[in-house]
């Protein structure tokens, strides 16, 4: 059968789609592998996922792994890559765990050097990108004699599993047969020490490739791995990012409500209220609600919500007039990797702005190291002295920059008494300023009872510190975004753009996804449990209390098992969470459902923590421990994790005639039964 014209122009009709639909992936970035965060998971150097091949394919001979969840062990790979390469000529690649393969390890040529660089996530888990590698090292690899190691752990001395992923690395491979040319090192959060522990292993790692392996010790000197080269686009190009939070965001044509939604790509979530549930001199405390309805971004019960961010007005306007860029915000251009295995961490083309605003980490404290690595662009020798001093000097770095709570703007431009650093490229900016990530958020709702509304209750910190402001990036967002949500009067103490990239925030929206959780209540609702969670901890229990009462809500026949909150705050009158909420809880479960407060503050003689209340309750925690009770403690980190541990240890000794040390491994046995779940920070 002969084809008439009209038969051509479908068939050709139907070829232009396709070859846009696939043109349209290029544009958009969907098919580019260099781009980090915005794509898929295809390796930071190219397609292979086979280490020795990319090894040799890029003449590489270090290599600079990372387990990182929150992106500091990341920041550290590539801040050690930049000293290695510089200082002691070596052709250095980071690499994300979560990136390659591990069947060829075997083969790896022992010229290579490999440096893990892990983070403990919660108890004494693997951070999530790091959890097929650890499993390989446990239970597939065989013999790894030819591989040259060195260690480096992240953790928390706060959490019972202080470091085990990176002591566990370390250990397994020296057990396999590889050698460590350094010795293992860490670094503990729960002190506020991890960078000065960081350098500490990293002079240890330096003396060892000095002495040992026999390397040349050259003076630091900053060798770009890209070139940020300028466009002449207009901003309104299309194709130009304004800080989307991700490149499918800049499809004009892209779903936004169909995922799926993870780490690398948000949902822009409407926020469909948001309340202040309390306010005091130094805090106040933000209750949001993101409708996710029309999405399907899930989530259930006990998840965390991972809240985008993007940095204040104040900030970003410092930051431009330190780095000398305040004239160039508005500037288009896209960065070249001078390296290939080099990710570049953003879509470009973008601008100056966009990369302040939305994707550098540009407040909060600085270290050390970061002086180090600036002081060759000291605009004049006198600063460049006064860097180096202090750079060199623990003790005094301590007392004039972290105790006054410098972030770098500020620091920059007290050394150089407001003057800008015109010798610092953008280049070396990007780099070397930690990327902004994603701060977390128990989610204080129920799947059960809210569907299509994700609950957050997240405490903002705002203080005023040597005439600086000082406050968190997230919350002081959200509050900013609370007060013009209700039109009130007060003024933010600090200033976002609301509207977003392209206005894609306005009318109240933030980008998030779901991270799931192991924080989660018994399948069987019959089964008692024990919520200690005080100050913001008590998010994730107002979601189980929740889930409770729209069970006994939804099947009054149910047996609902009891339900025992512990709560700690201040006093009633000041920053007692959901006060209002807890007596319709009380209502709704009836005997079954019993709660304690913990007032710190309200008795000047004594000062009363939840580890009292549970003290004060022991005969019945007993009793609801025999019963088979799961407890849940959310919250505090540093200390009371800790100490609600041991007191519910002293009360199990007590309560079943046991020593306090069987008392402990009776908890660590709950733990690993998951009756006994934390959500700490
Ligand atoms: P950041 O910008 O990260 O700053 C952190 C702190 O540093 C702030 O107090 C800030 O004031 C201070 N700071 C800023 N600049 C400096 C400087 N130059 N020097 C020294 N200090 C400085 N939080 C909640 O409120 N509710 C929750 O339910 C909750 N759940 C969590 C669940 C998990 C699993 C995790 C990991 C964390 C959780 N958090 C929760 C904590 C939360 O993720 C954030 O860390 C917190 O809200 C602060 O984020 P931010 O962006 O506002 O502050």
């Amino acid at each position: 059968m002969a084809l008439d014209t009209l038969d051509f122009a479908v068939l050709f009709a139907l070829a232009v789609a396709v070859v846009a639909y696939f043109a349209k992936d290029q544009i958009f970035g969907s098919g580019n592998a260099n781009e980090k965060g915005f794509l898929s998971n295809t390796g930071s150097s190219g397609s292979s996922r086979d280490l020795v091949e990319v090894l040799k394919k890029n003449n590489k001979n270090t290599v600079l792994f990372y387990g990182s969840q929150t992106g500091t062990a990341e920041d550290y790979a590539s801040k050690l890559l930049k000293e290695l390469a510089s200082r002691f000529g070596l052709k250095c690649l980071t690499a994300d765990l979560a990136d390659y393969d591990y069947d060829t390890l075997d083969t790896i040529s022992n010229d290579v050097l490999v440096f893990f660089l892990m983070a403990t996530y919660g108890e004494g888990e693997p951070t999530d990108n790091a959890v097929e590698f650890y499993d390989y090292l446990q239970n597939d690899a065989d013999q790894l004699a030819t591989l040259k190691y060195t260690v480096f752990g992240l953790g928390n001395s706060t959490y019972e599993f202080y470091n085990a992923i990176g002591k566990n690395v370390f250990e397994k491979l020296e057990s396999l047969g590889s050698e460590s040319f350094a010795p293992y090192g860490e670094g503990d959060d729960g002190k506020g020490t991890m960078d000065e522990d960081f350098l500490a292993w990293k002079e240890k790692v330096f003396d060892a490739l000095k002495n040992d392996l026999n390397f040349e010790e050259h003076d630091l000197t900053y060798e770009p791995a890209i070139e940020i080269i300028p466009m002449d686009k207009d901003v309104n190009d299309e194709t130009v990012s304004y800080g989307e939070p991700s490149a499918k965001y800049l499809d004009p044509t892209y779903n936004a409500s169909r995922g799926p939604f993870d780490h690398s790509h948000p949902y822009i979530a409407p926020i469909a209220t948001t309340t202040e549930l309390f306010h005091s001199k130094d805090r106040s405390c933000v209750h949001a609600e993101f409708d996710i309805s029309g999405s399907n971004l899930r989530y259930s019960t006990g998840d965390h919500l991972a809240i985008w961010p993007s940095n204040s007005d104040e900030n970003i306007k410092l930051f431009a007039k330190a780095f000398n860029v305040e004239s160039k915000l508005n500037d288009v251009f896209k960065i070249k990797a001078l390296d290939s295995t080099y990710s570049i961490p953003f879509h470009t083309p973008i601008t100056y702005g966009a990369v302040i605003r939305h994707h550098l980490e540009i407040s909060g404290a600085i270290s050390r190291q970061f002086l180090s690595s600036i002081a060759n662009f000291s605009p004049s020798p006198e600063i460049k002295k006064e860097v180096t001093k202090l750079a060199n000097d623990k003790l005094l770095f301590a007392k004039e920059v972290t105790s006054q709570q410098l972030d770098v703007a500020d620091l920059l431009l007290k050394l150089s008494n407001g003057q800008p650093w015109t010798q610092i490229p953008f280049e070396f900016v990007i780099e070397t300023i930690p990327h902004l990530q994603a701060r977390y958020y128990s989610i204080s709702s129920s799947s059960l009872t809210e569907k299509t509304s994700i609950h957050v209750t997240a405490v903002v910190e705002a203080e005023t510190h040597h005439n600086k402001k000082v406050g968190g990036v997230v919350t002081n967002l959200l509050k900013n975004l609370e007060i013009e949500q209700n039109n009130e009067k007060s003024e933010p103490f600090l200033h976002y753009d609301l509207k977003g990239p392209r206005g894609k925030f306005s009318n109240f929206k933030l980008p998030v996804h779901v991270r799931r959780s192991t924080f989660k209540l018994p399948s069987n609702p019959s089964i008692p449990i024990i919520l200690i969670g005080p100050g913001t901890g008590i998010a994730p229990m107002r979601g189980f209390v929740r889930e409770r009462v729209t069970l006994k809500k939804n099947d009054p026949s149910v047996t609902i098992g009891e339900t025992f909150v512990f709560y700690g705050c201040r006093t009633r009158d000041e920053d007692y969470l959901y006060k209002n909420e807890w007596p319709e809880y009380a209502k709704a479960l009836g005997d079954s459902f019993q709660m304690e407060v913990a007032f710190s503050r309200e008795d000047p003689t004594k000062k009363v923590y939840v580890q009292d209340k549970l003290l004060a309750h022991q005969l019945k925690l007993n009793e609801l421990l025999d019963k088979g009770a799961y407890i849940y403690v959310c919250g505090d980190a540093s200390r009371m994790a800790r100490d609600v541990q041991k007191t519910l240890g002293s009360i199990l000794a007590k309560g079943r005639n046991i020593t306090e040390e069987k008392a402990a491994e009776l908890i660590r046995s709950f733990k690993v039964q998951n009756r006994y779940q934390e959500d700490v920070w």
